[in-house]
């Protein structure tokens, strides 16, 4: 017989320790968050709050600014006080900020001790500064900066050298009873980036955060953060994201989002199901798609439109989504939730599927 499907079973969530980066619960069986970073100089306080509010509207959780100078140290608790969102300081080099952030009432502090000289001698320091002020600690162990003794034990930055290294920074912590932790050991290659994940989930039960680091422009650094998040959350590892892109930080959140969607760990928002098209459209797919993914970006509801270049799959699909356009003949088939409610032409379809688009996305609001 066929064999069982389990792709729409939820997978088992790592049992993990719990922390409150602000308002949002990070670990146990607290919904996967997704953050970014903001690229403001974090000393203009404006234009930082400006980014993190087109942050915020995007759907981010958690967002975190990089604090290099005494300038941006300065400008935290001005930050921290007025985003909707809480929000991380990031801080290498310098312990000094470290302190400073904590004070400032930063919703979290990374640190990366690779790039923190003496960091062993001050973790006691910052335990209690963190306990006091009730602030997770996240752990950031980066390939790029790897803690000088792991490299030379392991010789470059294996699954094995950026886990033992994140286990024993937290270590420290624990000596001084601190156990706020969040843990990432971030590396370019989503494959090493794996490896060392599920090293980290098997040795301890800290809150994991994921990430690809320097992942790359938009199309390759969204198919390693896809492929990597989705081969450790698919096991239940992992329990904030960071997507990284050299694009827009907003673009890390929706490719963020969608991954997260994608699994199934988010309420499908609005799906569109639209064909690669081929020999046998017999309208523009692409342009079709496009127009009516623009048209209906933001709609606050989970419908699903199908948009299908020819009669092959079109009308099944038009049919099993709650609306759909089948084309043939330089004419479109609209559906509604199964049924052909009227054809028009191609010129048409945009329009009508965006008309009937907003009536059920009000039905479905009022209902
Ligand atoms: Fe080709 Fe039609 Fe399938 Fe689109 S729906 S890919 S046009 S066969």
């Amino acid at each position: 017989g066929m064999p069982v499907s389990a792709s729409n079973v939820p997978a088992p969530r790592r049992v993990t320790r719990q922390l409150s980066v602000g308002a949002v619960g990070v670990g146990g069986e607290h919904p996967v968050s997704v953050q970014s970073m903001t690229t403001t100089v974090t000393a203009d306080v404006n234009a930082t709050l400006r980014q993190i509010a087109e942050l915020t509207a995007a759907g981010c959780d958690i967002v975190r600014v990089a604090c290099p100078s005494q300038d941006d140290a300065d400008a935290l608790p001005q930050i921290a006080r007025k985003s909707k969102i809480p929000v991380v300081a990031d801080i290498h080099f310098q312990p000094k900020y470290v302190f400073a952030a904590i004070e400032a009432g930063c919703a979290a502090v990374r640190v990366n001790p690779g790039n923190i000289k003496k960091f062993d001698d001050k973790v006691k320091e910052i335990a209690q500064a963190a306990r006091d002020h009730g602030t997770p600690i996240r752990i950031g162990v980066n390939a790029g900066s790897l803690d000088p003794r792991l490299l030379r034990k392991h010789g470059r930055a294996t699954p094995e050298a950026l886990a033992e290294s994140a286990l024993w920074e937290a270590s420290l912590f624990a000596e001084h009873d601190f156990h706020d932790l969040k843990i990432s050991v971030k590396h370019h290659d989503p494959v090493v980036m794996i490896h060392a994940y599920e090293l980290l989930a098997a040795r301890c039960d800290y809150p994991l955060h994921l990430g690809v680091t320097e992942a790359g422009p938009a199309l390759q650094g969204t198919v390693k953060s896809a492929v990597a998040f989705g081969a450790l959350l698919r096991q239940g590892i992992g329990d904030t994201i960071r997507v990284s892109l050299s694009a827009p930080p907003v673009e890390e959140i929706k490719v963020g989002l969608q991954i997260l969607q994608s699994l199934g760990l988010r309420p499908r928002r609005l799906e569109i199901v639209s064909c690669p098209s081929c020999g046998r459209a017999q309208v523009d797919v692409y342009k079709l798609a496009e127009e009516v993914t623009a048209g209906l970006e933001g709609l606050p509801v989970p419908l699903r439109v199908a948009v299908m270049g020819c009669v092959v799959n079109g009308p099944g699909e038009a049919r099993e989504a709650d609306l759909g356009v089948a084309s043939g003949n330089g004419k479109g088939q609209i559906f509604v939730k199964g049924q052909v409610v009227r054809t028009v032409p191609e010129s048409k379809i945009v329009e009508t599927l965006i008309d009937e688009a907003l009536r059920l996305a009000e039905q479905m609001g009022t209902e």
